[in-house]
């Protein structure tokens, strides 16, 4: 195992376009980044390049595929329910290890409880279809007009009723009780989605939690196709930019949009700006030095100031044999909190390092 080196982005030529906006993605309208998606291809997708998901994350994505198949109708009883989940989290987690050999990966302690949550969710699913008459659900998938797709979970309809419902494994409002913006636009494109292609009317659209509390995202049918409109004007000015080869009007650098992106190691847009994470730094290295519980200290300059990240484990001093004067990127890592220490960074179990080209 041996520290990443980022590649130099490659923009001469790109031939990528945001011709097809996901309709999930998209309904973080505000906080979108067009120059992650250019990131995501020019690497070539490597997962090595890129920050690991975090492990409640996955969890969150094995409850969400786990739930779907018992919408499907393929997972029928709680025999099929605990197979599935220990299967699909057991692939996930290996995975994980795979793409990022340096990281502890461990079962992650939300398991328990949102396993427990999904499960009794999957029996209320299993429940209200052997009671239910005169109306079908279906679950769904891909919907795909010009410029948007998207993918919904279930469509319950009864007469001439339709409703839309979207299963969130996480929180749907915000602190102050809110439906979350992004899940309020994401619902809506959903109806659009629907109504464009079946040429049925949507006429309810809900947010479900493991709690089994329902959330209604109310709706007018005038608002939608101005949405819609949106969405393609969006992806026109993102093409506009690349026409230009003005790459740098991609990038939505927001402290928000930033924080958790995983693709903060390639950005160099993120590396040169003010809205940096205080737990993200870069330097030139300077030297290693092995504690004697084999955890390491690594010596920086940054900004002609010497920088000290210690505590780091997963590596070993041979990684950084003749690199000195490298610069490193360092990420997830805490700065002491004595005023007199702000030079200390201490590692934890997420820091991640990739030499850089800068
Ligand atoms: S770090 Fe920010 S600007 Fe860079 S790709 Fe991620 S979201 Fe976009």
């Amino acid at each position: 195992m041996s520290i990443p080196v980022l590649p130099p982005i490659q923009l001469d030529g790109i031939d990528f376009r945001f011709n097809e906006m996901k309709a999930s993605q998209y309904g973080g309208l505000t906080n979108f980044c067009g120059w992650k998606e250019i990131l995501l291809r020019q690497s070539g997708g490597r997962r090595d390049v890129m920050l690991p998901p975090n492990t409640k994350s996955i969890v969150g994505t094995v409850a969400h595929n786990v739930l779907e198949q018992v919408l499907r109708g393929n997972i029928c009883d709680a025999a099929g329910f605990d197979e599935a989940w220990a299967q699909q989290l057991a692939s996930r987690l290996e995975k994980l290890q795979t793409d990022y050999p340096w990281l502890k990966v461990q079962t992650p302690l939300e398991d328990y409880e949102k396993k427990y949550r999904t499960k009794l969710m999957a029996e209320r699913v299993w429940q209200r279809r052997s009671s239910r008459q005169g109306t079908t659900t279906v679950p769904e998938g891909e919907y795909k007009i010009p410029g948007l797709t998207g993918r919904i979970d279930l469509v319950i309809r009864r007469d001439q009723w339709t409703a839309i419902v979207d299963y969130k494994t996480g929180t749907i409002t915000t602190g102050n009780g809110e439906i979350k913006p992004a899940f309020v636009i994401q619902l809506k494109l959903y109806a659009l989605l629907y109504q464009k292609q079946t040429g049925q009317i949507v006429s309810k659209l809900n947010l479900l939690n493991l709690a089994d509390e329902r959330f209604e995202v109310p709706f007018t049918q005038e608002e939608l196709e101005p949405l819609y409109e949106q969405v393609l004007a969006k992806s026109a000015s993102l093409n506009e930019f690349i026409d230009a080869g003005d790459f740098s009007a991609l990038a939505n650098l927001e402290e928000e949009t930033c924080r958790f992106c995983q693709l903060r190691p390639l950005c160099d847009h993120y590396w040169q700006s003010a809205i940096k994470n205080t737990s993200d730094f870069e330097g030139s290295f300077r030297e290693v030095k092995e504690a004697f519980d084999k955890s390491l200290l690594l010596v920086f300059d940054v900004a002609g100031e010497r920088r000290l990240l210690r505590g780091l484990q997963g590596w070993t001093m041979d990684d950084f044999a003749g690199k000195e004067g490298m610069s490193l990127r360092v990420l997830n890592a805490w700065p002491s909190d004595k005023p007199e220490m702000t030079h200390l960074y201490n590692a934890t179990a997420n820091t991640a390092l990739f030499w850089s080209n800068a």
